[in-house]
């Protein structure tokens, strides 16, 4: 391949399009005649803020985002979401929680802290291989939110019909599967997500919020840091304090590449297209089996084993001295996990299933 890369399969930091990485590296040290690198900037310069400004619009367009809803870019990963979401929405301390994997188990520990979470329905009791059926769920009146974790990037599913939440505002972490997808905004009050799965570099989380939801400070508890209002972020343009600009700017130029291929309808049908080539092969194979139940499959992360640890070693072993990289599962599911997120060609998807085809046959000799 062009530069010696491989094809990585890693859930995240993942792959990034290789048009964007050289884009990145032309401008690396003169951005735009700015006489410096984006690295080395002012994030109050006129030039970052037409970065992030676009970058801003540029993902406005492939959402259609409407404008009632605002864009900030927040540090902290997603992982802070987990601790921002209920000190920010809880106004009667009281939230409801869809358990369906280890992303959305951390949020359920994390919002504790902070008020009473009720799980409305769980899928543990099959290790979280499907997605509970969530058309009748017992929210009670004082519920805040419902809270939902879109794709378990660990677990391998997907929701394909978001749940019934009773007129409640519904809470999404989508970030394995950001811009994966069109996504209707306004079914949310809040979605959210890490930017290293599917979009940029580490270090940062895109939340698109309904106006309305965004309460002053002087409503939140006292200990709620200032950094921890989502107020903070959108009266200041997500620059209260020094944002992530690198990532911000890596960001921007993947939303420019996904509209110049045509959007998120494009993007869908690749990454239909491709997680079938994976799961035609694991519906097909008598040594791998995928761990999902079929309906539930997520297309960005594909977990499949073999029914046996040493064996499963064996081939993530193999798959790493033949170029593919990341390829071992999660330790909670166990065996091998393929992420199949936006950046990843087909042509990766094809040549791992021709290794694993090849491996499977010279195994049963
Ligand atoms: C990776 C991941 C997180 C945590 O992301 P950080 O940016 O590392 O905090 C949360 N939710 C999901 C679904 C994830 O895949």
């Amino acid at each position: 391949m062009k530069y010696d890369r491989i094809y990585n399969f890693s859930a995240g930091p993942s792959i990034l399009p290789e048009e964007v990485l050289e884009s990145v590296r032309d401008n690396l040290l003169n951005y735009e005649g700015s006489g410096m690198c984006v690295m080395e900037m002012s994030h109050r310069s006129k030039v970052f803020q037409k970065i992030i400004g676009e970058a801003e619009q540029d993902l406005r367009d492939l959402m259609n985002i409407p404008d009632n809803y605002k864009v900030l870019f927040i540090q902290g990963g997603a992982t802070l979401q987990f601790a921002m979401i209920p000190m920010n929405l809880m106004k009667n301390g009281v939230a409801c929680y869809v358990e369906t994997g280890a992303w959305s188990k951390k949020a359920i520990a994390e919002a504790k802290k902070y008020g009473e979470v009720k799980v409305v329905a769980s899928s543990k009791d099959k290790n979280y291989s499907y997605i509970p059926d969530c058309s009748n769920l017992d929210i009670p009146d004082n519920a805040d939110y419902v809270y939902i974790c879109e794709n378990e990037t660990i677990h391998g599913t997907t929701w394909q019909k978001l749940p019934d939440t009773k007129g409640k505002i519904l809470v999404s972490d989508q970030s394995s599967m950001f811009l994966s997808r069109p996504c209707n905004v306004a079914d949310y009050g809040l979605i959210y997500g890490g930017v290293q799965k599917n979009i940029g570099p580490a270090g940062m989380v895109i939340v698109i919020i309904r106006e309305d939801l965004i309460r002053d400070p002087e409503e939140l508890p006292a200990w709620v840091p200032t950094y921890c209002a989502f107020k903070t972020h959108s009266d200041n343009g997500s620059m209260y304090n020094t944002p992530n600009c690198w990532s911000i700017y890596v960001c921007g130029q993947v939303f420019k590449y996904l509209k110049k291929i045509g959007g998120l309808e494009v993007m869908d049908k690749m990454n239909i297209d491709k997680a079938k080539v994976m799961y035609d092969f694991l519906d097909q194979s008598k040594m791998f089996n995928g761990t999902v139940e079929k309906e539930f499959r997520s297309l960005m992360n594909i977990p499949f084993v073999t029914g046996d640890a040493d064996l499963d070693a064996e081939v993530v072993a193999a798959t790493k001295k033949a170029g593919f990289d990341n390829l071992k599962g999660h330790k909670s599911v166990g065996g091998l996990r393929a992420s199949t997120y936006n950046a990843m060609p087909k042509e990766g998807v094809i040549a791992l299933v021709e290794f694993l085809k090849k491996f499977e046959a010279s195994y049963k000799k």
